[in-house]
């Protein structure tokens, strides 16, 4: 864990004159109260959402730890709400076990599992395990319309029509790429698949996105899954740690990599979906890494926090506008701003890179206000996705 607790001397902090950056300032926080200008972190108001989990066996390509060992595993790691993905099936959802255990919610999902790309479809209304989103030609639907091809933007449409999201997985994944473009999803997995050791290439596939106007929220998910079959003592029992280390199976990644923190007014299934939906969140590679939060100060009050993360700052074009990038536990590292007009080309500028020389460390950044139109800036610790923030649209 990270010292959040730590109690540091407030050292002040100042704006760099007119252009941009860069005031990096050592600052305190006593306790987790916040400092007056810094973007908060109110622990009530953050929870932590494992994603793209496979929970049956059947639908995660052969053994799973099951539903019981999965919320369990969250409960005691207070991932609060479990995401449940299963390929091209809800028969989980129906399952007794599916039920709040612990600290931990299970949400219904699955993993629209075609060709063409995959998708968690996360939820959508069901009252039976026969109500599954499927793409055509398999299992008893329509054949496609044109020979093997998936109509991407009308599977999205219906799940939004009953009330869920879409979260594309691994989008560059070799053999299970999703289609150029968003297809109108809310999120796009921006952390490590089977091929992409450390989700370089998927952050890029998002960032090209945002560079061309769509504000498509990064999410991560783990695509956890497990591939050794369970004793009946374990599924009574659900596992232990020790049995459920990567050493039986060394392509699963834990339920926990990466994991989100998300924003939520309350802590309920609806808040968690409207947080996704609105970029009010941040990527974590596992539960040590630091966490960031991005602040913007509109009604001159002084404090950090009339936007955040996710949020397009309405203020009037050409206005001035200062940004805070808080990192908590981040000491060592490196914080990476990513500042980008739409427009740009994706081999355009890189990011600049501050060092985190605090455990409690603010950047404050000056820029000019486009009213949320065209420019964004997000930010990512090292070079892996240690950390990666939603974009403030400014
Ligand atoms: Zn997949
Ligand atoms: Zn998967």
């Amino acid at each position: 864990m990270i010292g959040f607790a730590r109690r540091v001397g407030f050292a002040g902090m100042v704006l760099a004159p007119t252009f941009g950056f860069l005031m990096a300032v050592a600052s305190g926080a006593a306790g987790l109260t916040a400092v007056p200008g810094q973007p908060v972190y109110d622990p009530a108001q953050w929870v932590l959402v494992a994603n793209h989990l496979h929970s049956a066996p059947g639908g995660s390509n052969g053994w799973s730890s099951g539903v019981k060992h999965i919320l369990t595993y969250c409960s005691a790691r207070n991932i609060e709400f479990a995401l449940m993905t299963d390929h091209n099936a809800i028969k989980t959802w129906f399952l007794p076990e599916f039920r709040v255990t612990g600290k931990t919610t299970p949400v219904g999902g699955m993993e629209w599992t075609s060709e063409q790309g995959h998708a968690n479809l996360i939820g959508f209304t069901a009252s039976t395990p026969e109500q599954a989103i499927l793409p055509c030609g398999i299992r008893g639907q329509a054949p496609c319309a044109q020979e093997g091809q998936q109509d991407h933007a009308s599977m999205v449409k219906q799940v939004h029509e009953r009330g869920g999201l879409v979260i594309i997985n691994h989008p560059v994944l070799k053999g299970y790429k999703w289609p150029a473009g968003t297809c109108g999803a809310d999120a796009v997995e921006v952390n490590r698949s089977w091929s992409d050791r450390y989700g370089v290439a998927a952050r890029q596939w998002w960032h090209d996105k945002l560079l061309k106007g769509d504000h498509i929220t990064g999410f991560g998910g783990s695509d956890y899954h497990y591939f050794r079959p369970l004793s009946s003592s374990d599924e009574e029992e659900g596992l232990e740690e020790s049995e459920h280390s990567n050493e039986a199976s060394p392509l699963s990644p834990d339920i926990e990599t990466p994991v989100n923190l998300v924003r939520v007014g309350e802590k309920t299934v609806a808040a968690v979906m409207d947080a996704v939906r609105a970029g009010h969140a941040q990527v974590l590679s596992d539960l040590t890494q630091p966490r960031v939060f991005l602040g913007c100060d509109a009604n001159g009050d002084g404090v950090f926090d009339d936007y955040m993360m996710g949020d397009r700052v309405r203020l009037a074009e050409g206005s001035r506008v200062v940004i805070q990038v808080r990192v908590l536990g981040g000491k060592g590292q490196r914080l990476r701003v990513f500042d980008a007009k739409v427009g740009e080309m994706l081999s355009g500028r890189g990011p600049e890179v501050h060092d985190i020389t605090s455990d409690d460390f603010v950047l404050a950044l000056e820029r000019t206000a486009s009213a949320g139109k065209d420019r964004f800036l997000r930010t990512e610790v090292g070079e892996r996705g240690a950390n990666v923030t939603n974009p403030l649209y400014y």
